[in-house]
């Protein structure tokens, strides 16, 4: 079975909406999302509305976890904090109470999902690198676990140099952004993984950034926020 496993949407309605259209047009039935919904874009409710109407799993991202929880606006640099005081004023109470219930993982279909990391998800380490990754591997029990949270695409295998997902060994695999990409390609990122044969490919794809960009500005948001759009940083 063909799942899309979908990441840091960020309330880019224009990137979810052009990533669940390609979806669809693949017939992939299961979708997964790694959180992330809101925080930075212009349209939360919609992205959350969108996920729960078509009831796709999701797990806690930090802006997610932030809209409810001051503690989790600690860390958070300028920009974040704007963007999510307005998310959290935007928001309706339902959609805060859906985001609240968010678990910090989730074991579905023989794999492991979590935001940031499987160890300790609930303080949203950062995975960018092999180094990172290898403390990682003994914290899940399935083959592979499926990150997002540096909006940065990567394979992480427990050898150290396998870059390709396959059987029998442990991979964490990062999907990427959706509605911010940040690895200098502005093009929205997810994966697709097939469930039997292990193959594992990401998909890139562009989209409408400049009417996230505009409506970015319109909402009074900061600018910055939507030039880095187009820049995918
Ligand atoms: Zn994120």
């Amino acid at each position: 079975m063909k799942i899309a496993v979908i990441s840091d949407i960020h309330a880019n309605l224009e990137a979810l909406t052009t990533a669940l259209s390609y979806i669809d047009s693949l017939n992939i039935k299961k979708i997964i999302c790694l959180g992330d919904l809101v925080g930075y874009g212009p349209n939360p409710n919609e992205c959350v509305e969108l996920l729960t109407e078509r009831n796709i799993p999701a797990v806690m991202g930090n802006h997610d976890y932030a809209v409810n929880n001051f503690s989790g606006r600690k860390y958070f640099n300028s920009l974040a904090l704007t963007a999510i005081r307005w998310t959290d004023a935007a928001l309706t109470n339902e959609n805060k109470s859906f985001l609240n219930a968010l678990p910090f993982t989730m074991d579905l279909l023989g794999q492991t999902f979590v935001h940031a990391s499987p160890l300790q998800p609930e303080a949203f380490h950062y995975i960018f690198s092999l180094n990172e990754a290898v403390k990682n591997f003994h914290a899940f029990s399935t083959p592979i676990c499926f990150i997002g949270h540096t909006h940065s695409p990567g394979i992480f295998c427990e050898d150290l140099v396998t870059k390709t997902v396959s059987h029998g060994k442990k991979f964490i695999v990062n999907v990427g952004s959706i509605g911010q990409p940040r690895s200098g390609d502005a093009r929205l990122c997810f994966g697709i993984f097939e469930t039997e044969t292990f193959q594992f490919e990401f998909v890139k794809l562009p989209y409408d950034a400049e009417t996230t960009q505009k409506k970015i500005s319109a909402a009074g948001l900061p600018k910055q926020l939507g030039d880095r759009l187009l820049a995918g940083v």
